[in-house]
């Protein structure tokens, strides 16, 4: 049971004191106190864990300092959207809005390799208006003989150059709780220019430490990649984990799950389960086209596929897109065959804009034939 508490009770008010000596008589109640970060107000959350299904709604409504209560029926308690919950399901980072009804392109290298690149990449995205990129800088690899990323050693450039290209958020991967200080210490020493979007791949999602120790920190939101071999409740749970240690600011990232049934793709395409991480939680949902489809194929039309199942995701409501570009694939360090290219950058962002349009047409229409 979660106690939303008035916008201005917090934990150092008399009105929570009071709150915290009625709940205290509970019987076998633990509590777990969140603060919601907004734009205009800090929202203050009491979640009441254990034995709660004795407790009536009303009681706990009428408690001092409460505004309302939502029940939890379900599992994912923090990120889950529950009954008569209308809690948001958005959070706002470095002027940059992520909700469940926004769309945020995230273009970028799969691997920094080289300043030059960083430097190519970013003046396109300013070129074509986009604030947002992915960059690697620690990278998770099969084989420990492959590039390894160039790890804080090229965060310094990558983060001035952000500044320079006016790129708010970088998406970075990070695999080990010590690139979380790595990272805001080289943030720190270039004067904060930019801001950045941990992400934590695939092979990571049920690595509980590391993502208790990204949870705990509220500074940097999270982009949370589904486990490619696990089911989705369990990868839905890995990102409740991230919310139950304090941060709530998780974005879900489908990118392909794992089977030889998806060939020739590199992994079989899952966007088919955007509407259903929607309806199951509050989280935005990603979709990563590059590492679903793994390759430059196109069809007979000439479209790249991976053109095709972006398209596919938007038009079913995905709310980010993480998307491998390099200005020379062949020269990158890792995944060099599935970028696309600067050249592409246009028609890419076009194509999303039209499936985007799409999907905005089936809402309204969906409105429009909805029983009232
Ligand atoms: C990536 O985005 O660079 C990556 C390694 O993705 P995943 O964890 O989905 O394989
Ligand atoms: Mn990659």
């Amino acid at each position: 049971m979660i106690l939303i508490l008035k916008p201005h009770i917090n934990p150092e008010t008399a009105e929570y004191r009071q709150l915290e000596s009625h709940l205290a008589r509970l019987q076998n109640i633990e509590l777990r106190v969140h603060q919601v970060q907004g734009v205009e107000q800090t929202l203050t959350e009491v979640y009441l864990i254990g034995h709660t299904s004795a407790l009536s709604i009303e009681d706990m409504q009428s408690l001092p300092g409460v505004d309302h209560v939502v029940r939890v029926s379900e599992e994912y308690r923090i990120l889950g959207r529950h009954k008569d919950d209308n809690r948001s399901a958005y959070f706002d980072y470095q002027g940059v809005r992520f909700g469940q009804d926004t769309l945020n392109v995230f273009a970028g290298l799969c691997a920094v390799d080289s300043r030059k690149s960083v430097e190519e990449m970013m003046k396109a995205l300013r070129d074509n208006g986009q604030v947002c990129t992915r960059m690697g800088a620690y990278k998770p690899r099969t084989s420990p003989y492959s590039f390894q990323g160039h790890g804080k050693n090229c965060l310094p450039y990558v983060f001035e150059l952000a500044g320079k290209y006016e790129i708010k958020v970088i998406a970075m991967e990070i695999t080990h709780e010590s690139h979380l200080e790595e990272i805001q210490e080289a943030l720190d020493k270039t004067g904060n220019p930019t801001g950045v979007m941990l992400q934590i791949g695939t092979r990571n999602t049920q690595n509980f430490e590391l993502l208790k120790s990204v949870g705990r920190q509220q500074e940097f939101p999270v982009l949370l990649k589904r486990g490619f071999g696990i089911t989705l409740d369990e990868s839905l749970n890995a990102a409740e984990y991230l919310a139950s240690e304090g941060n709530r600011k998780v974005i879900f990232g489908l990118r392909g799950m794992k089977t030889n049934i998806g060939d020739p793709h590199r992994n079989i395409v899952d966007f088919a389960h955007v509407s259903v991480v929607k309806r199951l939680t509050r989280m935005p949902v990603c979709i990563d086209p590059s590492h679903s489809v793994g390759s430059r194929s196109r069809g007979p039309e000439g479209i790249l596929d991976i053109m095709h199942v972006t398209a596919q995701g938007v038009i079913a409501g995905a709310n980010m897109i993480l998307v491998d570009f390099h200005p020379e694939p062949p020269k990158a360090l890792v995944d060099g065959p599935q970028a696309l290219l600067l050249g592409e950058l246009p028609q890419f962002l076009e194509d999303v804009r039209i499936a985007r349009g799409a999907y905005n047409q089936r809402l309204s229409n969906s409105n429009r034939n909805s029983p009232s």
